[in-house]
């Protein structure tokens, strides 16, 4: 069709805040429904000139409009499935955890296996980690694995350690570790992959048809909370139910794909690169962990955790290793997102990216690095001047505050630092990191420019010379997310060209207390110029 002859979608009358430094707000915006994509930002007159026969008008009636939120850090079918699983998050002793299990027992068949997930023995009295003992006094006949919070241990019982052949014999795998008694037997705690693979080989998943239904309800959830785009960190498994879903006409959000660094081989193998897939799943490169996290005391420090003599975590990954899977996955024009808690898991990173840059394998593809929740200074500048990029869950840093306080000591002042992370240049994107936490935007961005809890508003703010602005969330929240995924010519701000995906707000956030920011509505949100969730007018 020539240009003027697809239907179009005008949107008046709006305070929309484009994110575009050139012309940050504008009352109107005419969206091509053909290709999805905004054709043009300006005054309400500017807009109406381009209406025709095919243009439907909606007012916005002065409500503010943002672009989308894209979270740059999920795990969409983990949150699917522990949507079917034991939720444990809640639970305050292991024998609370316990009792949930127990329960789920009751309901299920000898022999059917118990999955849970996020358990914290740091929000526990007695503080310290559970055992196999107690899950065996409530569920001896069937198997039971529970994945702690930051989903870097599993807490099994027998019947599970039974199943996937672990006893006194069995050695530590390679990085992860099985923790034993006295004798030698093992305690029913798993920690790290290596060590979790060993149960995640046997443990029964639900099939297909399950996890579909449970994904789209994830998708709508999402969208309703005003996310048009994910960056979703998973395997096979989940590529193939989201190609499903894509197939099947699933309209978003749109979700740009990180697979296993270990898959690397493969899809160049295949020819892949970045970039294959379409607008709504799109491939763009392999994640790599460099260390644990903080909540089991595996992310890898250069100094000793407080009052833990000699231990410094785990290094999964060592700078050799970086710079050849820098210089893979340059050759293979894929980008790269690398977990790196830690100091030294930030600083090893660094050195092994400074490397392969200087080796003049660096190209264009976005590096980032997942986390950053301690590191020194100068490994900040280094981040700014290699361009590598932040992606922070701002929600995990007022969740780990008294845990990080505990373990890294004074450290921690110098811990989730993203005021200082921005101010030193270094490129911010903000996501969830879910199922580990919660996928609502606004409660991210909440945690972000007060630096409490919204779930405890009498907390007083945690290290607020770290606060960001709203407007410095609302940019790490959309700009740059996009950035960080290298699709910042698609997506992330308002402007003719860009993919007109937008969410609608029911109250303006830059005029409500900056504390109530959390319970904003979200009115209305389109994903490629559809309405996919709420309603305008
Ligand atoms: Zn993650």
């Amino acid at each position: 069709m020539a240009p003027g002859r697809h239907p179009i979608l005008l949107l008046l009358n709006g305070d929309i805040h484009t994110m575009e430094p050139g012309q940050p707000r504008v009352s109107a915006l005419a969206i091509d429904r053909g290709s999805g994509r905004i054709l043009a930002a300006g005054d309400d007159s500017d807009v109406r000139a381009l209406a025709g026969p095919l243009t439907e008008t909606l007012d916005l009636r002065g409500r503010v409009a943002l672009p989308g939120f894209i979270d740059a850090h999920t795990h969409l079918l983990g949150y699917a499935q522990g949507r079917l699983e034991v939720e444990l998050r809640e639970t305050r002793s292991e024998d609370e955890a316990v009792a949930l299990v127990k329960a789920r027992a009751a309901t299920l068949p000898s022999g059917t296996w118990i999955i849970g997930h996020s358990w914290d023995k740091n929000q526990w009295t007695p503080e310290r980690f559970p055992s196999k003992a107690s899950l065996d006094a409530v569920a001896p006949a069937h198997p039971v694995a529970l994945a702690s919070h930051d989903y870097h241990s599993y807490w099994v019982n027998s019947e599970a350690l039974r199943r996937a052949g672990i006893d006194a014999a069995t050695p530590d795998p390679g990085s992860g570790r099985i923790e034993r008694d006295g004798a030698g037997e093992a305690t029913g705690m798993l920690y790290e992959m290596d060590a979790m693979g060993l149960m995640e080989a046997v443990i029964v998943e639900p099939d297909d048809e399950t996890l579909l239904a449970e994904l789209r309800r994830v998708n709508a959830e999402l969208r309703a909370r005003g996310v048009t785009g994910v960056h979703n960190i998973e395997g096979a498994r989940s590529l193939r139910l989201m190609q499903r879903l894509r197939a099947a006409g699933e309209i978003g959000p749109r979700a740009l794909l990180y697979i296993p660094r270990q898959s690397l081989p493969d899809a160049l193998r295949l020819g892949l690169e970045a970039d294959f897939g379409d607008d709504f799943l799109r491939l763009a490169g392999v994640k790599i962990f460099m260390d644990g996290a903080l909540g089991s005391q595996t992310a890898a420090m250069l100094d000793p955790y407080e009052g833990a003599a000699g231990k410094t975590g785990l290094l999964t990954t060592g700078e050799e290793e970086i710079e050849r899977a820098v210089r893979e996955a340059a050759q293979g024009g894929v980008g790269m997102a690398i977990h790196a808690i830690g100091d030294r898991a930030v600083k090893t990173a660094l050195d092994g990216i400074e490397a392969g840059w200087r080796a003049g394998t660096l190209h264009a593809r976005r590096i980032r690095l997942e986390h950053v929740q301690l590191a020194r200074l100068d490994d900040l500048q280094r981040m700014a001047r290699l361009g590598v990029v932040a992606s922070v869950q701002p929600f995990h840093a007022v969740v780990d505050r008294y845990t990080a306080e505990r373990y890294w000591g004074d450290r921690h002042r110098r811990a989730y630092a993203y005021n200082t992370m921005r101010e030193l240049g270094v490129r911010l994107a903000l996501g969830s990191d879910t199922p580990v936490d919660t996928c609502d935007p606004l409660r991210i961005l909440h945690a972000a420019i007060n630096r409490y809890d919204d779930r405890t508003p009498d907390a007083p703010p945690w290290l607020p010379d770290q606060m960001l602005t709203l407007q410095q969330a609302l940019h790490a929240s959309t700009v740059g997310a996009a950035y960080a995924g290298g699709q910042e010519a698609q997506q992330g701000t308002l402007a003719p060209g860009k993919l007109a995906d937008l969410v609608v707000l029911g109250e303006d956030p830059f005029a409500v207390p900056q504390q109530r920011i959390a319970g904003a509505e979200v009115a209305a949100t389109l994903i490629g110029g559809e309405l996919v969730h709420g309603a305008l007018e």
